[in-house]
Parts: structure tokens; sequence; C-alpha cells
């Protein structure tokens, strides 16, 4: 057993080498092809915004320069946190026993929003079991839209930023789905935009990942607060490096 032990440790170890790793080597193309000739730049409005996040994560890789050009202008941001994130570490417990995870993720978001100037009062965790979400009772369903819904109607954001709704994640998916319905519900005029997390790794091109879930992609540089999402993502669980390349990428 401790033979297996350690020959999965060693695995994942030489996973964590890029050249070594062919989903890293994936994700890397199709990025820089994005980034190089098919992504429009975007550029940083006035509009608040609420950052949907699957997990304690998410919403650094994913937005985390967005939110810290955002909070530098002074625009208001909310962070809402779907899942508890109690499951990150299913394959590798030797890095965080699974008790204490949802404490330890929490506090790592909230320690590294702050870095970015998002107040803890405007950090919501919803605290749904993680890998749940496509699993909820209809009970459970209800009430989420009913908390997205009431959360919408009183910021009233004028943009809302989700997963992308093919990101090959479960609770990925099931958080856009969620994020929409709550939208029409809540009869509020807004933009929505995908980031992109696990699509990439997850969908190989040609197979899975369609043209057509890029189409209207657009790029965000973040250079001038690349070291604010380096320092916050030293608090991120999640060690995975390659997204932070100093763009963050969102999809109309
Ligand atoms: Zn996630």
């Amino acid at each position: 057993m401790q033979i297996i032990m350690y020959l999965t440790k060693v695995f994942y170890q030489v996973g964590d080498i890029p050249i070594f790793n062919p989903l890293y080597i994936h994700a890397c193309i199709i990025h820089q092809w994005l980034l190089n000739f098919t992504s429009q730049p975007l550029s940083v409005n006035q509009k608040s915004a609420i950052m949907f996040s699957p997990h304690q994560d998410d919403e650094t890789l994913g937005c985390g320069g967005l939110i810290a050009l955002k909070r530098e202008m002074g625009i208001p941001i909310k962070v809402i946190f779907l899942t508890d994130g109690q499951k990150s570490h299913t394959a590798t417990p030797w890095i965080q026993a699974p008790e204490n995870l949802i404490e330890v993720r929490k506090q790592e978001a909230t320690t590294a929003l702050h870095i970015l100037g998002v107040e803890v009062s405007d950090i919501h965790f919803f605290d749904l079991i993680d890998g749940t979400l496509n699993h909820l009772s209809n009970e459970q369903y209800q009430n989420t839209i009913k908390h997205l819904v009431e959360i919408i109607q009183t910021f009233k954001p004028g943009e809302i930023y989700v997963p992308h709704r093919k990101d090959n994640h479960p609770d990925h998916e099931c958080t856009y789905k969620f994020v929409k319905a709550a939208i029409e519900q809540s009869q509020i005029e807004l933009e929505i935009l995908q980031y992109p997390i696990w699509i990439f790794w997850l969908s190989p091109l040609f197979i899975k990942l369609k043209f057509s879930y890029l189409t209207g992609a657009e790029r965000l540089c973040i250079n001038s607060v690349l070291e604010q999402k380096k320092e916050q993502l030293q608090f991120i669980n999640l060690k995975l490096q390659f997204f932070h390349l100093g763009f963050s990428k969102v999809f109309c």
C-alpha cells in the first residue's frame, strides 16, 4: 500500500512539471492561439460586478486580474462561492486533510480577495457540498436560485462573471446554469461574461472543444496588477500556475 501511495505521489509530482503534462501543453497551445490570433482586447469599464465561483480558487484563477483592476477604480464587486470546496484534494489527501479543507479554503479565499481590495462583507459562501451541484434536490435547487435572485436584485450588478457554460466540470457548468436561471427571474438588465477554467485542459480540441465555444473571445491585459494576482495566488490551495500568464480571459 505504501509503495502504491509512493508511486502515486511520484506520478503527481512528475505531472506537475509542465513539459511532462499533456493537459498543460494542450491548454497552453489553445491559450496562446486565443491570445495572439482570435480574441479581441477588452477594457475595464465602470460597471459593478458579481463573480460567481463554484470553488474557492476559480474566482482568482479566472478573474483575479479583473477584480484587482475594478477594485483599483473603486468599482463595487461581490464574490459568491457556490460550494464548500471540500473535495479539491480527494486524489491527493496528503496535501490537506479533507476535514480541514472547508475552513482552510474559506480562509484562503478571504485572504486572497482581501489582497485585491474585496471586503469580507462582499464575499458570500453558499456552502453547498462540493461536487453535488448537478445532484441537488428540487428544494435545494429552488432555495439556491431564490438566494441568487435575492443577491442579484439587491446588488443590481452591471456585469456578471460565471465559469464557461462548457467548462467540463459539473459544478462549473451548473454554476453557469443556476446563475442564468436566476438572472432570468431577477429581470435585471446586465451583461454575462464567461471565464474559462477547465475547458482548455479537459476538453480535447476537435473532439469536445468546438470552435463555436470560443467565438467572441476577449482578452484583458492585467500587467499592471500582475504582482497582486501572483500574491493572491500564493494563498490559493490549488497550484495551477499556468493560469497566470499575465492575462485574464473572458468570453461573451
Ligand atoms: Zn472549480
